[in-house]
């Protein structure tokens, strides 16, 4: 500081005060019209099911839309906001493999409204809305471009496992022709020697367990804009547990007669309600929610099962537990307007009595052999009313693969070997639970 200061201390000091009530003036005119929302982040979450874009802002932001085609773009009229830095960061942030998005335009339109262009590689029902604070976010302005077709989850799953389908099918075909050989032989000459009456078989195909596909539906909880728990380390529970996930599809692929469908393979957020309306589009035959939690204390270790409840919840854990995973809308984010109500209200009103007890059976098989090589939270199924396990005709469970506000368990969660030992005892609980239990045939509409 110069030796000159002292002098004008006190033109300095009404300097200050000028500024101030400058300032004081600029942040009334602010609010009086609503000017100037500091946008605090922007992004972007493209996936098949949908692109999803979020402005976060410190005051809720008026936005108006329209829709031009010819060529195909959606344009976005953002009151109250000044063109800045974070907003400009937007355009960089469209990737080359977005389905909808093939790029972002931001511009000023008017003063105090910014203008976005998103040019679309096809045409798309956009859905705007706003969502209030709620966890770590402010105000946000959440844009998601649906596909005019939405992709079919039973048509994609039929298609990637006809090769499988085929092949059990021809090793059923088989099995049955050798029985039907065997019994002949055995009317024809039910004295002739054993070693006539086999036929000649070079090779006795594999016995098929079963007479179709077993279809297992993995969801990887939260995604998106809710990235679940968050470890000290940083790690976020959304992409450990889609890591999981992705090893234990694999692992099902591997299965002859088993097919693997994920409710979501990327980092987007998907409705609870609509994981369970995905796994009952393709008609799973078991729902198998993949988590890792924190809890209130960072000392709280090892892995547990949850399955629903209709009466309550088995421990204080357990509820405080379903509240936390039923809250992921509220952080992902979901349109209150389109919720399918009717849909919700009608799986609501149908017993779960059966797929409660099925549930227990088969969360007690992976329970077992995740006890075997890691620790459990409690030697027993949980259970409590998370929405995601509520499809009324789908056995369905909630694995929380260990806590990620354990130090140790969040080292664990991020290493290779643990995640696939995790996996690993996931499908060997499945398929003690399916040979105890083999699937019966079809449902309608297969
Ligand atoms: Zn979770």
């Amino acid at each position: 500081m110069s030796r000159s200061q002292k002098p004008h201390s006190s033109r300095r000091q009404y300097l200050k005060s000028s500024v101030k009530l400058l300032g004081f003036v600029l942040l009334l005119r602010e609010i009086d019209i609503a000017w100037g929302a500091k946008i605090l982040g922007v992004r972007i979450w493209p996936s098949e099911d949908y692109t999803r874009i979020t402005l976060e802002s410190d005051t809720p932001l008026p936005i108006t839309q329209q829709i031009l085609t010819n060529p195909d773009r959606l344009v976005v009229d953002v009151q109250g906001m000044e063109l800045n830095a974070t907003l400009k960061d937007l355009v960089a942030k469209v990737k080359p493999n977005d389905p909808y998005v093939s790029q972002i335009r931001i511009g000023q339109f008017q003063p105090g409204v910014t203008r976005l262009v998103f040019d679309l590689k096809e045409p798309v029902k956009p859905q705007l809305f706003t969502l209030d604070p709620v966890a770590e976010y402010q105000y946000r302005m959440v844009l998601d471009l649906y596909p005019s077709t939405p992709p079919d989850p039973l048509m994609e799953l039929v298609k990637s496992s006809a090769r499988k389908e085929k092949a059990l099918e021809k090793s059923n075909e088989e099995i049955d022709l050798i029985a039907q050989f065997a019994i002949k032989k055995e009317k024809e000459a039910p004295k002739t020697p054993m070693a006539q009456a086999i036929p000649e078989i070079k090779e006795i195909p594999a016995p098929a367990k079963y007479k179709r596909l077993i279809t297992i539906a993995i969801d990887p909880g939260h995604g998106g804009e809710d990235p679940g728990a968050i470890g000290s380390m940083g790690s976020k529970e959304k992409n450990v547990v889609l890591s999981i996930a992705k090893r234990l599809r694999d692992k099902i692929e591997g299965e002859a007669y088993m097919r693997p469908f994920l409710t979501r393979d990327g980092d987007y957020f998907v409705p609870l309600h609509v994981r369970v309306q995905k796994a009952r589009r393709v008609e799973a035959d078991l729902f198998v929610s993949i988590h890792a939690d924190a809890f209130i204390e960072s000392r709280a270790k090892g892995a547990s099962v949850f399955v629903l409840s209709q009466m309550g919840a088995s421990s204080s854990m357990a509820r405080w537990m379903a509240n936390k995973e039923n809250a992921s809308d509220l952080i992902g984010g979901i349109n209150i307007k389109t919720q399918d109500k009717q849909v919700a209200n009608l799986l609501l009103d149908m017993s779960t009595t059966a797929q409660i007890k099925d549930s227990l059976q088969v969360g007690n098989s992976i329970l077992k052999q995740i006890g075997g090589f890691a620790t459990l939270h409690k030697g027993k199924v949980e259970q409590a009313s998370f929405a995601v396990l509520k499809a009324p005709d789908i056995p369905s469970i909630l694995v929380e693969t260990a806590f990620i506000s354990n130090p140790q368990e969040e080292a664990r969660l991020n290493d290779d070997a643990y995640q696939d030992r995790i996996a690993e005892a996931i499908l060997k609980g499945i398929k003690e639970y399916f040979s105890k239990n083999p699937p019966v045939a079809r449902r309608i509409n297969s």
